[in-house]
C-alpha cells in the first residue's frame, strides 16, 4: 500500500529557485512523485510514495525553517496516482491573481467537529464551495453554494455578482483548505465579517467526521480523480454526460484540441468514443479512444473499495 499526502504552508521563501532547486532533488532521490508547487509565499504540494518515503520527506519538509508546523492530510492507496515528479515555481502557490491576499488575515478555521455542529445546529449561514464546477458536480456539502466557475481566480468576479448578505454568517470548504486560505481573506476584505472556514478542507472532514452531510464524493488532482467521502454516501450524484445515467468518472475529450474533462460512464465513452461532443467526433484532432486506459485509474480504485462499489458507481 502507499501513501497519498496533500499539503499546504504559507510561508514566506527568500531564495525561491534555489528552494526549488534543492526540493526537487532531494524528492527525486528520494523516489517520491506527485506536484508540488514552491512560491515566494510558501508550498502546497500533493504526493505518493511508500509509507517509509513518506514519512521522510514529511520530516524533511518539517526540518526546513518555517515549514516546521506543517501539516499533512494523508491517504492510504493501492497504486501511485501520479505518472512523475513536478516540482516548480509558480506566481502563486494557489493562484487568485489578486495583489496583497495575505493568508494571514483569513476567516476563522474550523476544525471539522465545530463545521458539523453549525451545520447541525439549525443557525442561518451560506455556505460555499469554493472549487471549480467539475469538482462539486461528483460531490458537495448539504445545501452549499455551488459557483458554475472553471478556474479559482474567477471567483473575485463572482463574488461581486453573488448578492451574498454582508451580515451573514459564510461557511466556506475546498478540497484540502488551500483555497479558502485565500477566498476568505477577500471576502473579509470586501465586508463580510463572519467568516469560516473548513481546516484542512473536504478531506480532513472525511477523516475526522466520517464525511457526514457531504453527497458524492471528492474530485482530486491525481490520477484516482475522485474519493469516498462519506462511506453511507456512495451513490454518484452527477451523471454521464453522453447517457445521462448516474455516474462519477471522467474521462479527458478525446479530441486533443478540446481535452475537456467531463463526467462520462464507460457506457458513454465506447458510445462517443472517449469524446465529449458529436464535434469533437468529428475531429481530425482526435487520439484512438483506448477504454482500457482511459478507465484504468477507475479500475485500480474500484478493485480498492471493491466489486459492489464497482457496480453501483459505473
Ligand atoms: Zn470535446
Amino acid at each position: 500500500m502507499y501513501q497519498v499526502i496533500l499539503y499546504y504552508k504559507f510561508s514566506p521563501i527568500e531564495e525561491v529557485e534555489r528552494f526549488c532547486k534543492y526540493h526537487k532533488n532531494f524528492c527525486n532521490e528520494l523516489g517520491i512523485k506527485g506536484r508540488i508547487y514552491i512560491s515566494g509565499e510558501g508550498i502546497n504540494g500533493t504526493a505518493a510514495g511508500t509509507p517509509e518515503q513518506i514519512e521522510v520527506y514529511k520530516n524533511y519538509l518539517r526540518s526546513l525553517e518555517g515549514f516546521e508546523d506543517t501539516e499533512f492530510k494523508e491517504d492510504e492507496c493501492e497504486f501511485i496516482p501520479f505518472a512523475k515528479l513536478i516540482c516548480k515555481i509558480r506566481e502563486e502557490i494557489v493562484s487568485i491573481h489578486q495583489e496583497g491576499v495575505d493568508p494571514k488575515e483569513g476567516g476563522r478555521h474550523l476544525q471539522p467537529n465545530e463545521w458539523r455542529d453549525v451545520m447541525e445546529s439549525g443557525e442561518d449561514y451560506v455556505m460555499i464551495d469554493v472549487r471549480n464546477n467539475y469538482e462539486s458536480k461528483v460531490g458537495h456539502f448539504k445545501g452549499a453554494v455551488l459557483p458554475d466557475l472553471k478556474n479559482f481566480y474567477d471567483f473575485p468576479e463572482w463574488l461581486k455578482t453573488a448578492d451574498i448578505p454582508k451580515n451573514k454568517k459564510v461557511l466556506m470548504y475546498c478540497t484540502g483548505g488551500i483555497r479558502c486560505e485565500k477566498f476568505s481573506v477577500l471576502m473579509k476584505e470586501e465586508g463580510w465579517e463572519d467568516v469560516n472556514q473548513l481546516h484542512g478542507g473536504i478531506l480532513n472532514y472525511a477523516k475526522k467526521e466520517g464525511g457526514e452531510h457531504f453527497e458524492g464524493k471528492c474530485f482530486v488532482f491525481d490520477d484516482r480523480l475522485i474519493v469516498p467521502v462519506n462511506p453511507k454516501a456512495l451513490e454518484p450524484i452527477a451523471r454521464c454526460e453522453i447517457t445521462g445515467k448516474p455516474a462519477d468518472t471522467y474521462v479527458n475529450c478525446a479530441n486533443m484540441q478540446c481535452n475537456k474533462l467531463f463526467v462520462c460512464s464507460e457506457e458513454g465513452a465506447h458510445i462517443m468514443e472517449g469524446c465529449c461532443s458529436e464535434e469533437c467526433k468529428q475531429s481530425e484532432y482526435r487520439r484512438p479512444f483506448d477504454p482500457e486506459n482511459a478507465f484504468k485509474p477507475f479500475r485500480k480504485w474500484y478493485n480498492y473499495f471493491g466489486d459492489d462499489f464497482k457496480q453501483r458507481a459505473v
